[in-house]
């Protein structure tokens, strides 16, 4: 980029841009604001400074659509979910926030066309880890996993579970047929069954882990996270969401992560209107 680009970048007129450059002019807060405007990066992202800067070049250049390196190898994960975050974001935040977390974290918009591309379970972990950070709760982490229910709407795992008529078959379903195509970062089996309740584990994808160089893939944060995706798939399909407990976690220590799935709230009244929908 030639200085008279740098300068107007900056905001700045040619002789004000001369005198920053030889050193006779401090450099404003507000020209470094808008250099990372141009750059779509964040302030903060820029002073921690684990920018991928490969990325920011390439896209500079017009190459659009790559994710940062450190989240696209071993990466098994849908990019559906950084839609999910993103957009629960702005639902509960507002849209200035939801794009300060984009950007922070170099998502590109054109690489979230491809909703079924992949990225790696780093990122769901960093992306908590940044909200904890900010003071989000445990409710919120389970909210945003709840917001799935509008972000998959639309999606293949969605139509399929909605030829299904019970909770039961739904999760049974969903767990056994349906979740390698969601996720392959965790394997899962179902532990208990019945009309009231659904128990599942999961245990990290040990190669992944490896591939990762992390003991246990996620975190607690994307642990509650899982739980509100879970209790969001009965809202998928028109039914009132489930309640979801994780009754021993691998980030806690324990061999596994075991969730705990309950619909006995469900009325006969909501299966029958399921019926009517389908
Ligand atoms: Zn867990």
């Amino acid at each position: 980029m030639s200085h008279a680009q740098w300068a107007s970048v900056m905001g700045l007129t040619q002789s004000e841009y001369d005198k920053t450059f030889q050193g006779l002019r401090p450099l404003s807060l507000l020209s470094v604001s808008l250099i990372c405007d141009s750059l779509d990066i964040t302030l903060e992202g820029l002073l921690v400074g684990e920018l991928d800067f490969d990325l920011i070049r390439t896209r500079y250049i017009g190459q659009s659509g790559r994710l940062p390196e450190r989240y696209s190898v071993a990466a098994f994960s849908k990019r559906r979910s950084i839609v999910n975050f993103l957009e629960s974001l702005e639902n509960f935040r507002g849209w200035e926030y939801s794009e300060q977390v984009r950007r922070f974290f170099q998502i590109d918009p054109t690489a979230l066309s491809d909703l079924d591309g992949s990225i790696n379970v780093l990122f769901f972990r960093d992306i908590s880890a940044f909200l904890r950070k900010r003071g989000f709760s445990d409710s919120e982490f389970y909210s945003i996993g709840l917001f799935s229910s509008v972000t998959a709407a639309d999606s293949s795992f969605a139509k399929v579970l909605s030829t299904l008529k019970t909770p039961q078959a739904i999760y049974e379903h969903a767990f056994v047929d349906l979740i390698s195509f969601h996720e392959r970062n965790h394997s899962y089996k179902v532990l208990e069954l019945d009309k009231t309740h659904c128990k599942v584990e999961s245990k990290s994808n040990q190669d992944i882990a490896r591939a990762l160089n992390v003991k246990t893939l996620g975190s607690r944060d994307t642990c509650i996270y899982r739980s509100g995706v879970m209790a969001s798939t009965l809202s998928l399909v028109g039914l009132p969401e489930a309640h979801v407990h994780e009754e021993a976690c691998e980030h806690n220590g324990d061999a596994s992560c075991r969730f705990v799935v309950q619909y006995d709230h469900i009325q006969k009244s909501n299966l029958r209107k399921l019926e009517l929908v389908h």
